[in-house]
């Protein structure tokens, strides 16, 4: 009998390639996921997909009372940063009580392991380049901060009753999988590379370069792009961690390589071959100059090892994508 693992958030970008890397394993997948910001055609028809809210402890009753679960992948979350600063309490309901009423299910149902969504929007402004799992955690916004109070969160469970979690901390997720079935669609797209890749389309005139005035090389903000299924497979491997019998713990999770927006726009014109038009515009509030991840603890401790080590090879993959599905999920 394969392992039952829950994937709350599984019709999203990220959870939407974290079920297929789940089910290419030989593992069973639920899927939970209210299609807030998810695609019903993300939903993989060999999951078992439940239409519901994470907040609403009845209806998440409802699904572990039917379905065998044995863990829990939490990607369910809302993550725009500027929308989280104009509107902080949407994001802390959502983000905060969902997880609340996550870590009660799993107590009332004695599910023991916990694997996390959590981000490098934790760090804020870090004073340190690579950032390690020591560099201290100040958010500066409120998804940053609703994030890091999951994390916490989930200590305090751990020594309560015993759930064991790990928190995976991404960078800048990026690509898609490679037959470009599945891919990155968010409403409204705020990531660099989908929008460049809109602009090579046609579908915009023009890519706005959000500053050029930063403490970087070109001064354009420096971002450490690690692709989709590479952060998939480390959700697997982490899980394997827990069950091990291993403690609670975190990973960063990035390619341990910086790419400044310009770089990553000549990057996209080599892959496209297409001329992407980019001028420059005023910075985006709230962008610290450079993240980059220190990943060599997820290496040493989880075995994992990224197959994307090219930031083309990872564009190419979002482009194969977007070709494919020009307007998303609606294409
Ligand atoms: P996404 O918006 O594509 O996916 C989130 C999914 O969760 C959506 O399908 C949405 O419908 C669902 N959801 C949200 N709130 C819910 C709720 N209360 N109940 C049920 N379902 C709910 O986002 P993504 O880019 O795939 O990100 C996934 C996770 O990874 C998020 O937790 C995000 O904070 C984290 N993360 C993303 C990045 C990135 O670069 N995309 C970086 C760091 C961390
Ligand atoms: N960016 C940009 N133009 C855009 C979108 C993003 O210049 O249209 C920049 C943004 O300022 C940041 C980098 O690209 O420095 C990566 O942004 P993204 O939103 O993809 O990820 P973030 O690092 O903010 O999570």
């Amino acid at each position: 009998m394969s392992e039952t693992i829950m994937v709350a958030g599984g019709a999203g970008y990220i959870g939407s390639h974290m079920v297929h890397q789940l089910l290419k394993t030989g593992y069973d997948v639920v899927i939970v996921d209210n299609l807030s910001t998810g695609h019903r055609q993300a939903v993989n028809p060999q999951a078992r997909f439940y239409e519901g809210d994470t907040r609403d402890i009845q209806f998440l009753k409802q699904v572990f009372a039917q379905e065998p679960i044995q863990a829990i992948i939490h990607m369910d979350a809302f993550s725009i940063v500027p929308e989280s600063v104009g509107d902080p309490l949407k994001y802390f309901d959502n983000n905060v009580i969902g997880m609340i009423k996550l870590l009660e299910i799993m107590q009332q149902y004695d599910v023991k392991y916990l694997i996390f969504s959590s981000t490098a929007a934790t760090f804020g402004q870090p004073q340190q380049s690579p950032i390690t799992e020591q560099t201290p955690q100040q958010p500066i916004n409120p998804y940053g901060v609703s994030k890091l109070m999951m994390e916490q969160m989930m200590h305090w469970v751990d020594q309560a009753y015993g759930i064991k979690s790990v928190a995976l901390r991404y960078f800048n997720a990026a690509g898609a999988l490679a037959d470009g079935s599945i891919g990155e669609d968010h409403n409204p797209e705020t990531h660099l590379i989908p929008i460049i890749l809109k602009t090579a389309m046609g579908q915009q005139d023009t890519l706005k370069i959000y500053g050029n005035d930063y403490q970087t090389p070109d001064g354009t903000n420096v971002r450490d792009y690690v692709h989709v299924t590479d952060l998939a497979q480390a959700h697997i491997l982490a899980l394997k961690y827990l069950q091990a019998g291993n403690p609670s713990t975190a990973f960063n999770l990035g390619s341990n390589q910086g790419f400044s927006v310009q770089e990553i726009i000549q990057a996209a014109r080599k892959v496209t071959q297409k001329a992407i038009p980019a001028e420059i515009a005023p910075r985006r509030g709230g962008d610290p100059d450079i993240l980059i991840a220190d990943s060599s603890r997820a290496k040493s401790i989880l075995g994992w090892q990224p197959q994307y080590t090219d930031i083309q090879a990872i564009i190419k993959t979002a482009w194969t994508w977007k070709q494919k599905h020009p307007q998303g999920y609606q294409s």
